[in-house]
């Protein structure tokens, strides 16, 4: 039957994010980039006064998936980046020719590197891999609906496979560019925000109601 001998299976999630997260910050592995410390550390700040400010009472024990991800729709308030509607003229549009109602959201190349920090942050502070939320399966699904449906309403391919590739060099050198550090800068063609800054004003808790 479907016993408890597969504790851990689904939890523990493959290190490559952490992979992600570190192209992210530009640094081999020789020199610690301090920049991403710092970044990771605001990160987990802005976190956990988001915990503090939930409503109901939330505590990290206690926090999900699915906290996680209403954690970065909450961000996307604070977003830099068009994300045209299915029934705006630009959608697809790479280049609006004019301005648009469409909302600012935070450009997926952000989330992706945030999540990445905010799961190396949770268990440099004690979280249990096998509980940490941010390597939730749900979170990664989210992620990967927020590439497909942003690359779509912003004219902007995403993956690989549709950049443009040099067929003629012959692949004899050891790459220098990881996949991952790829993927991080096309996450801000365009956008601005590449770096996967998130910079969200979270406002004192009210003692108001
Ligand atoms: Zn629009």
């Amino acid at each position: 039957m479907e016993g408890a001998s597969a504790v851990g299976g689904d939890g523990a999630a493959p290190s490559s994010s952490a992979a992600n997260t570190a192209a992210d910050g530009g640094g081999s592995s020789a020199a610690p980039p301090s920049r991403y410390e710092s970044q990771k550390r605001r990160d987990w700040n802005t976190f956990l006064q988001y915990l503090r400010n939930h409503k109901p009472p939330l505590t990290l024990a206690r926090c999900s998936g699915a906290h996680v991800i209403e954690f970065l729709k909450y961000l996307d308030q604070f977003g830099k980046t068009k994300v045209h509607v299915a029934g705006c003229p630009y959608f697809g549009h790479p280049n609006p020719p004019a301005p648009c109602a469409c909302l600012l959201k935070q450009a997926w190349g952000s989330l992706d590197a945030l999540i990445g920090r905010l799961r190396a942050a949770y268990e440099e502070n004690g979280g249990r891999p096998e509980s940490n939320p941010f390597g939730a399966r749900a979170v990664r699904i989210y992620l990967r609906e927020v590439k497909e449906s942003q690359s779509k309403a912003r004219g902007i391919p995403y993956d690989k496979k549709k950049r443009k590739r040099t067929s003629t060099v012959k692949a004899t050198a050891a790459p220098t560019v990881s996949s991952s550090t790829l993927l991080v800068a096309e996450g801000g063609g365009g956008g601005g925000d590449a770096s996967g800054t998130i910079t969200a004003t979270i406002p004192p808790p009210t003692s108001a109601v």
